[in-house]
């Protein structure tokens, strides 16, 4: 067996990261953080408590002044020092992500890279947070509108991008001048671990950035505490509806809840075969299919059964040819899913998906994983012959499962992107701009792709998602984030 650079040796003890000191969770319950491809405990994890929010959010609320006033650009090269660590601490950060989480490790260097590209977007914020004036609105009077910071916001993080995710907010909530908590998820938390190493390295003052670890009760705590300004959520959309959602706004927060998806991929008839079945695989397979912005519906339009037969030959043979294993092990091309449960979930689905009536045309359940326990492998799967109405086409399998649908023509293929309730992302495929711009112009989701298969927004732009894919109005990234993390404020003035 090769031996691989683990950077986690033994169990850690994770504690949370409040007021610049690692402290102990008051709470008592503690879960495993796993390694999904070896099974080997990482570490001891608390499950968080209120006592420990209201413990982070009295540290951020006591560095919010002195943070507010100190300048942008004091503020932003606090940000310049975290990204040089990071550069530094690259190959680390990245081999703990595949360690927590079991993608690849070249999925990892991804997902590390993005998240420090929001970083550097922060180092911008001397110029991202100016606001705009007009002299002379009306004789001898100006008027000029601001932009503050507010004071504490949070981040509830998911399992599946566990470095990058809180990444999407808190540079430009910090770098705006507000303090913040970042709540991992429970599953992998060992990521942010290694950021508050970083953030701790980099002299932020105390308080201005704290970690609270733990599960359902911080996250009460957090939507509850009159002290928390904004929530911003990445996780499910059962979650971000009916928990997040609500009761922020209830509490009379601010709030962005970035939820599940359901993708489509749409394949017109003049689509260019070369080029896009690489993307295909990845877009569907790449992270185990554990991305919200996953391929998970693959639309054939049309009526060439000569060109579907053979992309969808191509696709299959492709897909028999991916490489599943330990993620540290170059060249693997798929890890495990994060977590017995998480695999659990998407056999049922495949059963799910043959008792409806669909065809298994490759079955996951049936694949090598390289010598590994089985407990969270499995293979890619590919159904053809699925309907819209069936549930694998409907719900959100999140793992490593393509479904094949087949639409008469664009509008037909239109309407079943439309008729999901997700709206995150969705694709085409197709040599024709005028079905390019058709598709861009009625496909209601909030991330469109033309000839790309995973349509992941860079940091300067907004992560966008629409219907039960977002509840909230402003946007992760970008200028959306500089304005849900800033009270806009006009003043006028007039001196005689
Ligand atoms: P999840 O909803 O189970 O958990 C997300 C967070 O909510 C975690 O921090 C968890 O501790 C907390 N949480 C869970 N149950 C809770 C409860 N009852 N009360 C309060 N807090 C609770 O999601 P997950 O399984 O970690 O992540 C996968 C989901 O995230 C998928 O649906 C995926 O599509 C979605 N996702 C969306 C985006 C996006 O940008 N739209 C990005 C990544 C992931």
């Amino acid at each position: 067996m090769v031996v691989l650079d683990e950077p986690i040796k033994g169990v850690l003890d994770v504690r949370n990261y409040i007021d610049g000191e690692w402290v102990e969770s008051g709470s008592e319950e503690y879960r495993e953080a796993v390694n999904p491809a070896t099974m080997r405990p990482l570490a001891r994890v608390p499950m968080g408590c209120t006592e420990d929010v209201e413990a982070a959010v009295d540290a951020a609320q006591e560095a919010f002044p002195a943070w507010r006033r100190t300048t942008p650009l004091t503020r932003a090269r606090y940000f310049f020092r975290l990204k040089d660590l990071l550069e530094q601490h690259f190959e680390e950060v990245s081999r703990v992500c595949t360690m927590e989480h079991g993608k690849t490790i070249d999925e990892s260097r991804g997902e590390v890279r993005r998240g420090i590209e929001n970083v550097e977007v922060a180092t911008g914020i001397p110029s991202l947070m100016m606001g705009y004036n007009l002299e002379d609105i009306s004789t001898g009077i100006d008027e000029a509108a601001i932009k503050q910071p507010l004071g504490v916001f949070a981040c509830i993080a998911p399992f599946n991008f566990p470095f990058m995710v809180p990444l999407w907010f808190m540079p430009i909530a910090v770098a705006t001048g507000n303090t913040y908590i970042i709540k991992p998820s429970p599953w992998t938390p060992l990521s942010m671990v290694k950021l508050m190493e970083l953030v701790d390295e980099a002299g932020f003052p105390p308080g201005v950035i704290n970690m609270v670890h733990g599960d359902v009760e911080p996250v009460q705590a957090i939507l509850e505490h009159p002290g928390v300004k904004g929530v911003s959520f990445v996780g499910s959309s059962k979650i971000g509806r009916d928990v997040i959602y609500r009761e922020a706004a209830s509490h009379g927060k601010r709030v962005q809840a970035q939820c599940s998806a359901k993708n489509f991929l749409v394949i017109m008839p003049d689509a260019d075969v070369e080029s896009t079945v690489p993307g295909l695989l990845s877009s569907f397979f790449g992270n185990a299919g554990q991305r919200c912005l996953a391929g998970a519906n693959l639309v054939m339009v049309g009526d060439d059964e000569k060109f579907i037969d053979g992309f969808l030959g191509k696709v299959q043979r492709a897909t028999q040819g991916i490489r599943i294993g330990y993620g540290l092990e170059e060249g693997v091309q798929m890890g495990p899913l994060q977590a017995v449960p998480r695999k659990q979930r998407v056999m049922d689905y495949i059963e799910k998906g043959v008792d409806e009536g669909a065809s298994l045309m490759l079955d996951g359940r049936k694949y090598d994983c390289g010598g590994y326990p089985r407990d969270c492998f499995l293979g890619p799967s590919i159904f053809q012959g699925v309907q819209p109405n069936m549930t694998i086409a409907k719900e959100e399998i999140f793992g490593p499962v393509m479904s094949v649908l087949h639409a008469g023509d664009l509008g037909d293929a239109i309407g079943m992107v439309n008729a999901s309730n997700y709206g995150n992302a969705a694709s085409i495929f197709t040599g024709s701009g005028k079905a390019a711009r058709r598709f861009q112009y009625e496909v209601e989701c909030g991330n469109v792709g033309v000839n790309i298969g995973t349509v992941a927004p860079m940091a300067f732009f907004p992560f966008s998602g629409m219907k039960d894919s977002f509840y909230g109005d402003l946007h992760g990234q970008g200028r959306d984030a500089v304005d849900f993390f800033t009270e806009r404020k006009v003043v006028i003035q007039r001196w005689p």
